[in-house]
């Protein structure tokens, strides 16, 4: 989920002012709204973002808040806008405003179409929360088509950022580490997670996170995929790690309960015959991949 993005990012083209100005006028352009960070989507039977034409936001609906450049799909360019107002016309063209996590988790929005969906919400929500220079308080303006924010006082340049998270499974003698956070729903257990810390590499954050939250020791740490998570702006990176001590020992401020599965049980629940004592996270996490990838080695 939100991995496989068809557009080309062109990234050359973000400082090419002239270019851009004639993409937003061009008529076969495109853009997808958000407000509240929620993209327009289209409503009935047939899901997906609801494209709108530069003109049409331009003309009849102010509050435009940030505009970022998402990328070309053959000459067309796709724009991610931001609208503040609450002039509830646009969502008569067709659309509505929805949570994006809530419509990966229904199905009703998947494969290429949230990965779209994640570069502008992620985006867009970096704008939204850095409209002031954190080195000298001053407005900043956005530059680069969406990829910069320039302070208007001191001249410091500001990236959007990406925040690396790990999410492990460790195993140890055909059982994996799982963990049950405080606020998860019934009895659904996932893989250990936590942001990597400044100065650490990906297999030191995986085995401190481990120590930290279940009092186990791993030693190799096995990288297995990345999923973006624009919630608001990580990337999760997903390890499989080997254990080299096996008694838990839980924080209690992190985790509700942790516990080794054995592989038999979470084959049982992929495979829909679990006996219900045990949920794990739904095709959508890459959770459940690291622990398909277990079930699997
Ligand atoms: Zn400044």
């Amino acid at each position: 989920m939100f991995a496989n993005n068809p557009l080309d990012r062109a990234s050359h083209r973000r400082v090419d002012q002239a270019w851009l100005d004639a993409r937003l006028k061009d008529p076969r352009s495109r853009l997808l709204a958000y407000r509240d960070l929620k993209p327009m989507l289209v409503e009935g039977a047939e899901k997906g973002p609801a494209w709108l034409r530069p003109g049409l936001i331009e003309a009849d609906f102010g509050g435009r808040g940030a505009v970022v450049f998402l990328g070309l799909e053959g000459e067309i360019a796709h724009f991610a806008v931001e609208i503040r107002d609450s002039n509830d016309a646009l969502e008569g063209m067709g659309g509505a405003f929805r949570d994006l996590r809530e419509c990966v988790l229904t199905g009703d929005i998947g494969g290429e179409e949230a990965a779209i969906l994640a570069q502008g919400k992620a985006l867009i929500d970096w704008h939204s929360r850095h409209r002031f220079c954190a080195a000298c308080g001053n407005p900043t303006i956005l530059a680069e088509a969406g990829y910069k924010r320039s302070c208007s006082a001191c001249g410091a340049e500001h990236f959007p950022r990406t925040d690396p998270v790990v999410i492990m499974l460790a195993h140890r003698d055909g059982k994996a580490l799982l963990g049950r956070g405080k606020n998860f729903p019934g009895r659904m257990f996932s893989a250990l997670a936590g942001f990597v810390e400044p100065g650490e590499t990906i297999e030191e954050a995986v085995a401190r996170e481990i120590r930290e939250e279940a009092g186990v020791e791993v030693g190799t740490v096995h990288y297995h995929a990345t999923q973006p998570w624009p919630f608001p702006m990580s990337l999760m990176i997903g390890c499989l790690a080997e254990a080299i001590s096996e008694e838990i020992m839980v924080d209690e401020a992190e985790l509700a309960e942790a516990r080794w599965v054995p592989r038999e049980t979470l084959r049982a629940v992929l495979e829909g015959k679990g006996d219900g004592s045990l949920w794990v996270p739904p095709p959508m996490a890459i959770a459940h991949h690291l622990i398909r990838a277990f079930v699997e080695l």
